[in-house]
């Protein structure tokens, strides 16, 4: 069977009887088998997914199928499926089985989306290589000795290597974006508060989203406007309607106004046939007749330290609930209450998600509150006034992904600080509660994907998507 790359290819073959969910799951299932050694996968619902094509098929032939029929996804670690295994690629939740679906997968299967697994993450999604996962880390299809990016790595690779359609992953700095570049798909994050979160584990709760892989716009739209909405389990999650995004994917008729930063195509630290790739996108707008504008934004300095601190500070307080009493993995060493707690977190959680615990603690100390976690919320604001006064001028702010293309395993493990860096470019978007896509734009002499990444104001994903096809379709 071939590999299909979206959804209507898929639903347009069951019509004419060339392909059914239960070939489409044992094709999937086949992909995962023969790529085990990427290691995107921590379970495999074979049985179940089976089952499930079955009801599908069945639910076809009879007319009643929801929008989702004949679509395989995956789940990152990190999204509640009632009663399947949730350990955020970590120890500490050894064991532990969710009671509930999220409010995302919940929809999902109420559309025959079939789920095919649950796929390998950095440790409560803390990571931008995939190599902080206590299940060890992915590797990417394109080369197998490069990272896939992280945190959603596993989900990447699985659309990109075809065991899937569809997954879900989680951007909280750019966990899905940045793996979809590293992995040569397409990876979005809404505007904070799009999707609900309830029933995906928090790292750094005024930053995370659920996030969208896929090889076509058409699904990444299609599962948006499935998932999205408001939602009584989560306060934060917007009220306003959602629009039927894979009915809106024609471009508007007035040429686009497009922004990019001119101190992120001239800065240090961009690889050069990156920026060739983003410099030959824009010419290309420009040649198509919209208004491309190069913009100073001297505030870019900051957004790294200020998400840094920010999201620390909130997983400190997050993950203060994996204490050995109420989830999984209790340290068995332990003399009293205060040893159990101490060596059921210092046993359990690994090196990354402890670092970030301390130094999120340390910002919310009292003698360094100020100086830190209230200087940062500051920044934050600037930095979010800054990007939607642009964004009152402009369509969309363009700009690389990522500096670098995947990186080879362990180069950037020895120092936190350079791993960070990998996050340069997509942090910003969640700083401000913004959605933002990344789009396959070509590959660098080693043959290793390049990403483009596009920002639009808030709730304006279905210009997003447009826009995002119309370049595509180059
Ligand atoms: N790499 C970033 C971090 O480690 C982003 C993570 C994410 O989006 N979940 O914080």
């Amino acid at each position: 069977m071939k590999a299909y790359s979206s959804l209507s290819e898929i639903k347009e073959a069951i019509k004419k009887g060339e392909t059914s969910c239960r070939e489409l799951v044992e094709f999937y299932l086949r992909n995962i088998e023969d790529n085990k050694h990427l290691n995107a996968f921590l379970d495999v619902y074979a049985g179940e997914a089976r089952e499930h094509a079955k009801q599908v098929d069945k639910k076809i032939a009879e007319g009643t199928a929801g929008k989702l029929a004949g679509m395989v996804i995956g789940l990152k670690d990190v999204l509640c499926h009632k009663d399947h295994g949730l350990q955020c690629g970590s120890n500490i939740l050894e064991g532990f089985k969710s009671q509930f679906n999220g409010t995302a997968v919940e929809r999902l299967i109420k559309e025959d989306a079939i789920v095919i697994g649950r796929q390998n993450c950095d440790e409560f999604a803390m990571g931008s290589s995939n190599e902080n996962s206590a299940f060890g880390p992915v590797l990417n299809a394109a080369d197998n000795s490069r990272v896939p990016g992280g945190s959603s790595g596993g989900s990447a690779v699985a659309v990109q290597a075809d065991m899937c359609l569809v997954s879900l992953g989680t951007d909280t700095g750019g966990s899905v974006r940045q793996p979809a570049a590293f992995c040569g798909i397409i990876g979005s994050k809404p505007t904070y508060g799009r999707i609900s979160r309830y029933g995906l584990v928090a790292y750094a709760s005024s930053f995370d989203s659920i996030g969208i892989f896929s090889k076509s716009i058409e699904d990444n739209a299609l599962t948006l406007e499935v998932i999205a909405g408001k939602d009584e389990f989560d306060s934060t999650v917007s009220q306003s309607e959602v629009p039927a995004y894979s009915q809106k994917l024609q471009k508007k008729d007035q040429p686009y106004r497009i922004a990019y930063f001119r101190n992120t195509l001239e800065g240090e630290g961009l690889n050069e046939e990156i920026k060739t790739s983003v410099e030959q996108k824009l010419q290309w707008l420009r040649d198509q007749g919209n208004t491309v504008e190069a913009v100073d934004f001297p505030l870019l300095d900051y957004v790294l330290p200020a998400y840094y601190i920010l999201t620390t500070a909130e997983a400190s307080s997050n993950l203060s609930r994996f204490d050995g009493v109420k989830y999984g993995y209790r340290s068995t060493n332990a003399v009293n209450l205060e040893t159990m707690y101490k060596k059921t977190r210092s046993e359990g959680f690994g090196t990354e998600v402890k670092r970030r615990i301390m130094l999120g603690t340390f910002v919310l100390s009292a003698s360094y509150y100020d100086a830190y976690y209230t200087k940062a919320q500051k920044v934050r604001r600037l930095i979010k006034d800054a990007t939607d006064e642009l964004l009152s001028s402009y369509d969309f702010i363009i700009m690389p992904t990522t500096p670098t293309t995947a990186f080879k395993l362990g180069e950037h493990t020895a120092d936190p600080l350079e791993m960070y860096l990998a996050d340069l470019y997509t942090v910003q978007a969640n700083l401000c509660g913004l959605p933002a896509i990344s789009i396959p734009n070509g590959k660098d002499s080693a043959g290793m994907p390049i990403g483009l990444q596009v920002v639009a104001s808030a709730f304006k994903e279905d210009e997003l998507f447009a826009f995002s096809k119309y370049m595509m379709e180059t």
